[in-house]
C-alpha cells in the first residue's frame, strides 16, 4: 500500500506568536518550528498501517526551507521518503491555495491512502483535508478516531458530538485523524540516524507544475486588515471580607450581569 501523509511545520505551540508588520502574515522566524501536533498522529497512523499491511510511507509538506526539519522528523519516526514543496511565491498562501498546491503535488503518484491531521495549530482552519479530497476527486473520511484497511476498503470511526459514525470507502481515499487515534512514537536514535539517508524530493512550484497566479498572498481570498497586540491584563478587583464578603461578591457579579 502506498500511503502519503501531509504534515505542516507550525510555530512552537508554547511560543509567543506575532504577525509581521510588513504584510500581516505570521512571523514564522520569531519562534521555533515544530511538526503540527495533530500531524504526528497522522504519521503514526500511516506507519502502523504500513507496518501491518506492508507498504511505503511518503511524507509531504509545503513550507519554507526550515520545514525540511519537519520532514526529517517524520522520516526519523519511520516514514520512507519525503516531498518538500518550497518556493518564495508560496508565502501567504491561504487554505484554498494550500489545498491546490498539495493536491497537485500528490496527483498522479499512485497513493492508495492520503492521511492528514485534522487541524493545524497555527491557523486552525480545519479545511485543507476536505479541499484536497475534493480537488483529487477522492472520498474523504475526516476526523477519524480509528482507521482500518481491509483489502481495497478503508473504514473509520468518525468522531461526532454524540459518539462516532462508521464511515467506509473504497481506496484510493483521504483520511484525516484526531488525537484519539493512536499514541505517536518518539523517534529512536537509530531512526534519527537512518532519516539522514532517506530521500527527500525538493520541488519548486515550477517543478510541481503549479500556476503562480493561484498562490501566495496576492491570490488569497482572505486578508488581515489590521491587528494589535493583546492589551496587558488589568489588575483584578480585591474583595476584603469584613463579614460582608459574600454580599460584596454578589453585588460585583450582579453589577457585571453574571447573575
Ligand atoms: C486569523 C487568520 C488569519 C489569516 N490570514 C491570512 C492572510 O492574511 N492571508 C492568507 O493568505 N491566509 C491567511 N490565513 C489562512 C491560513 O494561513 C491558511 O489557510 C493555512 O495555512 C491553511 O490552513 P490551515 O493551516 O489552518 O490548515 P488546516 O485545514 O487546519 O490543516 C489540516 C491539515 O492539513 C495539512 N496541512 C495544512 N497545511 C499544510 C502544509 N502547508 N503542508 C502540508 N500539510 C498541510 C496538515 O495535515 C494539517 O493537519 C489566515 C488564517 C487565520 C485563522
Amino acid at each position: 500500500m502506498k500511503i502519503a501523509v501531509c504534515v505542516k511545520q507550525v510555530p512552537d505551540t508554547w511560543a509567543e506568536k506575532t504577525l509581521q508588520a510588513s504584510d500581516s502574515t505570521l512571523d514564522r522566524d520569531a519562534a521555533d518550528g515544530v511538526m503540527n501536533e495533530l500531524d504526528e498522529y497522522a504519521v503514526e497512523e500511516a506507519l502502523q498501517l504500513a507496518e501491518a499491511q506492508g507498504g511505503e510511507v511518503t511524507v509531504v509538506t509545503m513550507g519554507p526551507e526550515r520545514a525540511a526539519e519537519t520532514v526529517r522528523k517524520a522520516l526519523s519516526m519511520g516514514a520512507d521518503n519525503g516531498i518538500h514543496l518550497v518556493d518564495a511565491s508560496l508565502h501567504g498562501s491561504d487554505a484554498l491555495a494550500t489545498s491546490y498546491a498539495l493536491a497537485e503535488t500528490l496527483k498522479g503518484r499512485g497513493f492508495d491512502l492520503v492521511i492528514f491531521g485534522s487541524e493545524s495549530t497555527d491557523a486552525r482552519m480545519s479545511v485543507v483535508p476536505a479541499m484536497v479530497a475534493e480537488r483529487l476527486g477522492l472520498p474523504q473520511l475526516t476526523f477519524a478516531q480509528k482507521v482500518e484497511v481491509v483489502g481495497d476498503r478503508v473504514t473509520i470511526q468518525r468522531v461526532s458530538e454524540a459518539g462516532y459514525d462508521t464511515v467506509e470507502a473504497s481506496l484510493p481515499a483521504l483520511v484525516s485523524v484526531v488525537e484519539k487515534v493512536n499514541e505517536p512514537r518518539y523517534p529512536s536514535f537509530k531512526g534519527i540516524m537512518a532519516a539522514k539517508k532517506k530521500p527527500v524530493e525538493t520541488l519548486s512550484i515550477a517543478d510541481a507544475g503549479l500556476d503562480a497566479a493561484k498562490l501566495g498572498l496576492s491570490a488569497a481570498w482572505s486578508s488581515v486588515e489590521d491587528f494589535a497586540a493583546r492589551p496587558p491584563k488589568a489588575a483584578g478587583t480585591v474583595v476584603t471580607d469584613a463579614g460582608d464578603g459574600g454580599a460584596k461578591i454578589a453585588d460585583y457579579l450582579s453589577e457585571h450581569k453574571f447573575i
